[in-house]
């Protein structure tokens, strides 16, 4: 008995199904429709060459068993599996996004357009040709060389010096690899004009700011009593204001500085300041405790570690309720030393704690605005920690309280007072 024929139009219908999901997962992994589709592009290919082989291997290892039916059977379907490859190849080609295979060796078997555009690659000679050699001086060969386990992102396009790529590197297949790599010069362009705007616009805003600011001051209300009220909110509204434009300026300044002054700050005299402030805040309305265990040092920028340590003392001054503590506290750890600020305050639910760092986000706005905050202050913390290459941890439960931890590894430490230790 012959075994029933697959319809012309299934195969097809198949492969452009899988490709929709493809995109479609992708899309729910981060909105990278072309990696999706790309994966599952590459996928097929290898499937339908398996398909291929098999079928030829078939119509080899049993040649008298063909009959001219079955031959024509086996002829229609190569045909339709070389035409639904083709088109597959097709598109792969034309994807936005470049893609490589690569064989277990890392040499390159096929790459696409955009590989030739952002990559470099030209056909036919590269065919073959070791991917890290071709990549050679790029932060490319160096990832690949490091065993890119973890995505490379941002690193400058071999094929154009002025893009750059998030690049992937995916196992499939038989030991064989596809290296994916999204073009993100636009969505940096992008991100470029907003910080651009936001620095701009804080900066226009803090002269007429200032000169507000001053005229406030200088007004009694003593002279005109009906209108203290008024000039008392209008005081307490610009400096808010004033206290916006130079956190959005401070932001502006993170974002674009790469790296921070290494200098050295004594962490004793920063941590009595510290409680200071956080005292001067409360003003008497609560318990503050210092623990000072670490006897480190840090090594960075005095400014920067100042505003981000005492932006988590201050903040658990402000939503502590009045009785409740504040510890403050400097261990050492085995990898590094751990600043931390404990309070037993209102606390955060868990549902906010991933969003808390970006910017003016607020778990309760009434709450955040009468204590005088801007949103902005654990934005400068990430920022300021990110450059110090230190990780911030958050744990809170409503109604217990919450725990802001700094981790600062061991390159960061240095021997308090003289000379410098790791
Ligand atoms: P804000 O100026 O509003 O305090 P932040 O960026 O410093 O802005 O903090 C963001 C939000 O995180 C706050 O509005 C508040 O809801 C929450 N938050 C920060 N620190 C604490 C804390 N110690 N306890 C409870 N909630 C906090």
């Amino acid at each position: 008995m012959t075994p029933p024929t697959t319809p012309s139009w299934k195969l097809p219908m198949a492969l452009a199904a899988a490709l929709c999901a493809g995109a479609v997962l992708g899309w729910l992994a981060g909105g990278r429709v072309a990696t999706g589709i790309a994966v599952v592009a590459v996928a097929e290919v290898v499937l339908l060459l398996t398909r291929i082989r098999h079928q030829a291997q078939a119509m080899m290892t049993t040649p008298t068993a063909a009959s001219p039916l079955q031959h024509d059977r086996f002829m229609t379907r190569s045909r339709r599996i070389a035409s639904s490859l083709r088109d597959l190849r097709n598109a792969a080609s034309q994807l936005p996004d470049a893609v490589v295979l690569l064989d277990r060796q890392q040499q390159i078997r096929w790459f696409n357009h955009a590989a030739e555009n952002l990559l470099g690659l030209r056909r036919p000679d590269d065919r073959g040709a070791p991917l890290q050699q071709r990549m050679a001086g790029s932060e490319l060969a160096s990832w690949l060389r490091e065993g890119a386990r973890e995505p490379l992102t941002d690193a400058t396009a071999p094929g154009r010096a002025d893009s750059q790529l998030n690049v992937s590197l995916l196992p499939f297949g038989d030991h064989e690899q596809l290296l994916l790599a999204h073009d993100i010069s636009h969505q940096n362009r992008l991100e470029q004009v907003r910080r651009d705007f936001v620095a701009n616009v804080s900066h226009e805003l803090r002269t007429p700011l200032t000169v507000i600011h001053g005229y406030l001051e200088l007004l009694d209300p003593e002279d005109v009593p009906e209108l203290a009220p008024v000039l008392g909110e209008m005081r307490t509204q610009s400096k808010r204001m004033g206290q916006i434009v130079e956190d959005l300026l401070t932001l502006s300044r993170l974002e674009t500085q790469h790296e921070v002054a290494e200098e050295r700050v004594p962490m004793a005299a920063l941590l009595a300041t510290v409680r200071k402030e956080a005292e001067a805040l409360s003003q008497g309305r609560h318990r503050i405790v210092l623990e000072a265990t670490a006897e480190a040092d840090l090594l960075g920028s005095p400014k920067d570690l100042h505003s981000a340590l005492s932006n988590l003392a201050s903040n658990a001054v402000r939503y502590t309720p009045v009785g409740g503590s504040i510890t403050i506290r400097w261990q050492r750890v085995p990898d590094g030393a751990v600043y931390s600020v404990s309070d037993t305050g209102f606390g955060i639910p868990a549902s906010h704690l991933v969003r808390l760092t970006e910017r003016f986000y607020r778990v309760s706005s009434s709450r955040s605005r009468e204590s005088g905050g801007t949103g902005l202050g654990l934005s400068i913390v990430k920022h300021v920690l990110n450059l110090h290459q230190a990780q911030l941890k958050i744990e809170s439960a409503p109604g217990v309280g919450s725990t802001f931890a700094c981790h600062f590894g061991v390159a960061r430490l240095l021997a308090p007072g003289g000379s410098d230790e790791s």
